[in-house]
């Protein structure tokens, strides 16, 4: 068996000893005689690791305890529905958004058909490079929540502090950045991921809502993406996505033996320090991101002429280092260091991206 360095950005790699424990535990989950996939999610198996779960989550990321945990389905693109179903039916049908590239544009037009709809500030004269300044952002005081996207995964543009938008809540996709680095929650209103960067398997969405914020929802909303409703049963309205939140649990245990989420932060700039300091010392690749908004969970980089992208991606799979080709809207090459990505991973990216410049330069 070989495994690849996976630079995937989404389904993207797991740790390891997290796949090799549930291969272990695949057929006969701590002496219950089922898989966990077999189990019910109303049996004391399942809600002990559904549990366990919610627990480390909370202890991982500090979450207050104003503040529900949700385990839901429909990932981030159903959240761009979910969000202002839950959050308009409230005294403000109106919302402020920052549009910082591709899943910023996705969540903007999603929501205009549920409100009204300000996009308070825009990267997209910079091509999307940039995140915009706080400071020349058009904020509507009266807004039912102001939304960013910490991580833009496709632009390669991430906030590096969050932004101050006063009594307004704060709504974050962190899709793409959750757990890789330490953000204080009580600055949010609501953050919400798709699991399958950072925390698992696709199929799982995680959402952190601050209690005072349930019981705004839209006559539209299904109960099943109703905040309140799913709080109340404790993730339990429908049947969950059970295999997904126990990885996850894995996962989080796996981040918790790491050293928690300050020592992957740590772990996380280290690894993106060995690419960017190559990326900003070669005049071959370049990125395309200003400085101060680049991503350290994906690193987009391009080659002098696209006639050359493929040999790179050939020579690349021919050595162990998949999943390297940018998103289609940007072109490129883009490489996605998620919590589960090693330092020994980027250095090797780096030695053969050196070696191909050597070759084709
Ligand atoms: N937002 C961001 C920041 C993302 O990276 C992605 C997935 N790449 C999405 C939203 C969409 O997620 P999903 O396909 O799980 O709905």
């Amino acid at each position: 068996m070989s495994r690849a360095f996976n630079f995937s950005p989404g389904p993207a790699a797991l740790p390891e000893p997290v796949l090799r424990q549930a291969a272990a535990e695949m057929l006969d989950w701590h002496g219950s005689g089922m898989s966990v996939m077999e189990m019910s999610h109303r049996g004391k198996e399942f809600m002990s690791i559904a549990a366990e779960a919610h627990a480390l989550l909370r202890e991982l990321m500090g979450v207050p305890q104003n503040y529900k945990i949700l385990f839901m389905q429909g990932g981030a693109i159903a959240e761009n529905a979910i969000v202002p179903m839950n959050l308009l039916g409230g005294s403000s049908q109106r919302a402020d958004y920052i549009d910082t590239g591709e899943w910023s544009k996705r969540s903007i037009q999603e929501a205009r058909r549920y409100g009204s709809v300000n996009v308070a500030a825009s990267a997209a004269d910079t091509g999307y490079t940039t995140v915009p300044p706080r400071a020349g952002w058009q904020l509507d005081p009266g807004a039912a929540y102001v939304h960013i996207c910490s991580n833009e995964t496709i632009g390669g543009v991430q906030y590096h502090e969050t932004p101050d938008v006063g009594s307004v809540p704060l709504v974050a996709d962190m899709s793409s950045d959750i757990l890789s680095r330490p953000i204080d929650v009580s600055r949010y209103g609501l953050i919400y991921a798709g699991a399958q960067k950072n925390i698992g398997p696709a199929g799982l969405t995680i959402v952190i809502v601050r209690e005072d914020l349930l019981g705004r929802s839209l006559p539209c909303t299904p109960q099943a993406f109703d905040y309140a409703v799913v709080a109340e049963h404790d993730s339990m309205f429908n049947t969950p996505p059970t295999w997904a939140i126990y990885i996850a649990g894995l996962v989080f245990r796996w981040l918790k033996d790491q050293g928690g989420v300050p020592a992957m932060a740590e772990h996380n700039r280290r690894k993106a320090a060995v690419l960017y300091d190559y990326l900003d010392a070669t005049s071959f690749y370049t990125s395309p991101v200003a400085r101060d908004c680049r991503s350290l969970m994906n690193v987009p980089f391009r080659l002098p002429d696209p006639a050359l992208d493929a040999a790179f991606l050939k020579g690349a799979e021919e050595r162990g280092m998949v999943q390297l080709k940018g998103h289609r809207i940007v072109g490129g090459m883009r490489a996605s260091l998620y919590n589960a990505m090693s330092l020994e991973g980027v250095q090797a990216l780096v030695a053969y991206m050196k070696e191909f410049e050597a070759r084709n330069g």
